[in-house]
């Protein structure tokens, strides 16, 4: 049994409904609360890397609800951009973008970049505070290999996922559906090395 199941409720520190989506998927049966519930005030992403993103969330819902918490902070990382879009992911083209907002800045970007240099990853950091000062917070990450398409396919999923390709499938990433991507993604590979890593130890 991981600590998560011996947990009343744990706040998850994220307002993207897609992601919430793939959390609640993966997690099925533990308690989670999306932070929307508890009125959680956003907090500047101030971090270079994800992992220090993922503490500054994982920091602000655990102190805000005084309740342990998990945050993820995930991007997309292009190597033909040197990394970008990167930690910036969710704001590409610019604060309060859409998702069509930055899928199209990444294709104008990308517009000029050979089939063979549009290698891409998918990234994900997840964090699980006890409290808002657990010196030691469980960090977990994952990473989707894949590349840019020139343009968008499939409907499923959210931000980026239409124009990822997927080589070992054949298809964009919205093109997969929610349980396929979950058994491969970025999301599903830290969401299950946190779990490992919370397997049998008692972290209260
Ligand atoms: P965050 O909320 O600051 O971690 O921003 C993550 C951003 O990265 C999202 O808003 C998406 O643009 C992108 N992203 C992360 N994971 C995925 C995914 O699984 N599919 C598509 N886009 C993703």
């Amino acid at each position: 049994m991981t600590i998560l199941a011996t947990l009343d409720k744990i706040v998850l520190a994220s307002g993207n409904p897609g992601k919430i989506r793939e959390f609640q998927a993966i997690l099925a049966g533990h308690p989670i609360v999306p932070q929307k519930r508890y009125n959680v005030p956003d907090v500047a992403e101030t971090g270079v890397t994800f992992v220090e993103n993922a503490i500054i969330k994982a920091r602000n819902a655990a102190r805000h609800c005084r309740l342990p918490a998990i945050a993820d902070d995930s991007g997309l990382v292009v190597d033909a951009l040197h990394g970008a879009p990167g930690v910036i992911s969710a704001r590409y083209a610019g604060a309060g973008a859409s998702d069509r907002d930055n899928l199209q800045k990444l294709l104008r970007e990308m517009a000029d970049v050979p089939d063979r240099q549009r290698n891409a990853r998918f990234v994900c950091v997840i964090v699980f505070m006890r409290h808002a000062r657990d010196p030691m917070p469980v960090i977990a990450q994952g990473a989707w290999e894949g590349s840019i398409l020139r343009q968008p396919a499939g409907s499923n999923g959210f931000g980026y996922d239409p124009v990822f390709w997927v080589p070992d499938r054949g298809c964009a990433s919205a093109e997969l559906s929610a349980e396929e991507k979950n058994a491969i993604s970025h999301r599903g590979q830290a969401l299950r090395q946190l779990m490992a890593q919370l397997d049998g130890n008692d972290l209260r």
